[in-house]
């Protein structure tokens, strides 16, 4: 392994661990009160989404339960393919289920609009969307996710879940990389 720590690879930092922490609190709490006594399933979009799942349903007390599915729309580089594929399905039957779908982005909103949709058909009593960062390109998209941590700037992040090429995954903040990274 690189004995260099990861972190110096970023240039702009554009959330600290701290900051996250705080926000992911505040959602939980509005999650918490909207679903007061309903059955809530939390269901993580693997693998971006596994930090924020972590930390997102340890800040809520009541109980809930969680599952995962694994979809593709983007390839190894930081442009979307424009497809979706199912790679992991729920293991959890979610008809008269309250689903919440938690993911750590959404950029185009591709995925998630087709997720929402692959759930909705799935008759369950309800299907949110929780990410903790959205792009102004969704905006356009048919996807209006209920809980949304922050809306940043049209650029390519990594750290907290978020990859490039499978790396960065582990940094505890959220930042933009040095150029030469790229290259
Ligand atoms: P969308 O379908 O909304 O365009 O993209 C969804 C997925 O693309 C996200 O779950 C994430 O895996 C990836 N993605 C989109 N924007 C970024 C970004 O800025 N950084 C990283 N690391 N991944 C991104
Ligand atoms: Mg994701
Ligand atoms: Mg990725």
């Amino acid at each position: 392994m690189d004995s260099s720590h990861v972190e110096h690879e970023l240039v702009n930092v554009l959330f600290t661990e701290a900051q996250i922490q705080q926000r992911l609190a505040e959602m939980a709490a509005q999650i918490t009160e909207d679903y007061a006594g309903k059955d809530l399933l939390v269901v993580g979009v693997l693998r971006g989404a596994v930090m924020v799942m972590a930390d997102l349903s340890r800040a809520m007390p009541g109980h809930l339960e969680m599952d995962w599915m694994a979809v593709s729309s983007y390839g190894s580089g930081t442009k979307s393919s424009g497809v979706v594929r199912i790679l992991k399905d729920l293991d959890t039957d979610i008809s008269g289920r309250d689903v919440l779908i938690v993911d750590e982005i959404i950029d185009t909103g591709l995925t998630l609009s087709w997720l929402v949709n692959n759930l909705s058909s799935r008759s369950p009593a309800s299907v949110e969307i929780a990410t903790l960062l959205r792009k102004p390109e969704a905006l356009s998209m048919p996807v209006e996710p209920k809980y949304v941590g922050w809306d940043i700037p049209n650029e390519f992040v990594v750290g907290y879940g978020l990859d490039y090429r499978e790396r960065y995954r582990n940094l505890r903040d959220i930042g933009t990389l040095a150029p030469h990274v790229y290259s």
